[in-house]
């Protein structure tokens, strides 16, 4: 990959991929979206965005993405998930719906819908470990909070004692939105994961 500008993908099976994109170009990533088991070999790094993680989960499977995604997770390939992404991308779902499973890599238990219904969505003003100049403002909709994590998963933020962002060696997962705000810090500290400047004892 080149140094300066690694090629991220966006699994753009279903959610809000349009706006992760946006983020990435912002960060200084060339990023597209990926749909395919053959489109996985051209990329340096993966966003697995919001949405269903139920209807993700059932396409990867149909797609025949998931077990590609799995292997490449599996040999370092960085990532990064936010709210049904972060589902994806962990171990263990404590209320699974019938047959959904995960890419996991975060050794994690996640509850889906934790924070309330669609409602109850909200915003808050979230500190992330990390992510310098103050807190970013976290964007809940429908989101899931973290159970408990592993030894080896970092927890790098927390809203009112629920731990909504994780970090594991190259795997990152945000319970909020930092695609649906102007702030791009947190798809900042991704890219430069992706490009190896941003290891774990980093942070
Ligand atoms: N509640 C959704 C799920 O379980 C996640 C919502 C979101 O991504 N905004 O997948």
């Amino acid at each position: 990959m080149s140094e300066a500008t690694p090629v991220i993908g966006v699994l753009a099976l279903q959610g809000d991929v349009r706006e992760h994109l946006v983020a990435l170009a912002a960060a200084d990533a060339v990023a597209r979206p990926v749909r395919r088991p053959e489109e996985l070999a051209g990329i340096d790094g993966l966003v697995v965005p919001g949405g269903e993680s139920t209807t993700i989960s059932k396409l990867a499977v149909l797609f025949g993405v998931m077990e590609p995604l799995r292997a490449r997770v599996r040999a370092g390939m960085p990532v990064y998930g936010t709210c049904a992404g972060m589902i994806m991308l962990a171990d263990k779902i404590l209320d699974p719906r019938s047959g959904q499973e995960t890419i996991g890599g975060i050794d994690m238990i996640v509850r889906r819908n934790a924070f309330g219904r669609q409602n109850e969505s909200f915003e808050a003003a979230v500190d992330v470990k990390g992510i310098a100049g103050g807190p970013v403002e976290g964007v809940f909709i429908r989101a899931p909070w973290v159970e408990s994590v592993g030894a080896g998963a970092e927890v790098l933020a927390e809203h009112d004692g629920h731990i909504v962002a994780v970090r594991q060696g190259n795997a990152l997962a945000t319970s909020f939105h930092p695609e649906l705000t102007g702030d791009h810090r947190v798809h900042s500290l991704f890219a430069d994961m992706v490009r190896g400047r941003r290891a774990p004892e980093s942070l």
